[in-house]
């Protein structure tokens, strides 16, 4: 992985605005990721996927995450101060696929990837549907029966075991409201936090090429390639 420069960014964040996240996910990596395939990124676990983000946030934005969140229970607002660090969770278990024996049924599966969350199948968000795209084989009492087949409770077992398997797919923040102590889970989700962020930057970004481009007369190539102290004294030089 490789440190994204300020117009390669932009070009991600412009084709991705009209992109559902699972494939803004994908541009950011495949562009600084060049040494993995586009095709191998797709079929990253999603959690592997994050763990890629997390460390592409971090060489962007730094490692300290603020975020913010309101309490259910007395609507105080709670500032959220965490490192890049405190939600790594460790890598899942190196293999492709899993099997999984449960009240008669032998279950093989792998991780749900990008390319399940793309398919149009999976676009009704329903756990089953997107579950069963990752069922390889799926036996009860040792006879290969339709995936169709599995009773929902044993679907749910394999959802669990999934998830156990892919920890950083999914990450919940212990919060605590100081204000009433209420106590919650909240799930922090990498995509849709660092694109917030990259959303924040570029607007900034190009509006500080329109002022340094209007005043000075360079173009946008010359004040994207200086680092952020210099433009930023520039900023102040013309003072905005
Ligand atoms: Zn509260």
């Amino acid at each position: 992985m490789r440190a994204l420069s300020a117009g390669e960014l932009l070009t991600v964040w412009e084709k991705g605005l009209m992109q559902q996240p699972v494939k803004r996910a994908l541009a950011l990596l495949t562009a600084a990721c060049p040494e993995i395939s586009p095709s191998q990124l797709a079929q990253l676990s999603i959690g592997q996927r994050d763990t890629l983000l997390l460390t592409l946030r971090s060489g962007t934005f730094g490692s300290q995450i603020q975020s913010l969140a309101t309490c259910g229970k007395c609507g105080e607002n709670l500032e959220l101060n965490f490192s890049v660090a405190d939600i790594c969770t460790s890598p899942p278990t190196p293999s492709e696929t899993f099997s999984l024996r449960v009240a008669g049924w032998d279950i093989e599966f792998r991780l749900p990837n990008s390319l399940d969350l793309m398919a149009p199948t999976s676009l009704d968000n329903q756990p089953r549907t997107l579950l069963e795209r990752c069922l390889l084989q799926v036996k009860e009492h040792e006879e290969i029966q339709p995936i169709e087949k599995l009773p929902d409770e044993i679907a749910s077992t394999v959802i669990t075991q999934m998830a156990k398997l892919d920890p950083q797919a999914d990450v919940q923040l212990n919060l605590c409201c100081p204000a009433c102590g209420h106590q919650w889970q909240s799930t922090f989700d990498i995509v849709s936090f660092f694109w917030s962020e990259i959303h924040v930057w570029a607007i900034r970004t190009l509006r500080e090429v329109h002022i340094l481009a209007s005043t000075y007369g360079w173009g946008e190539a010359e004040i994207l390639a200086m680092s952020p102290y210099r433009r930023q004294l520039y900023l102040e030089m013309v003072g905005r």
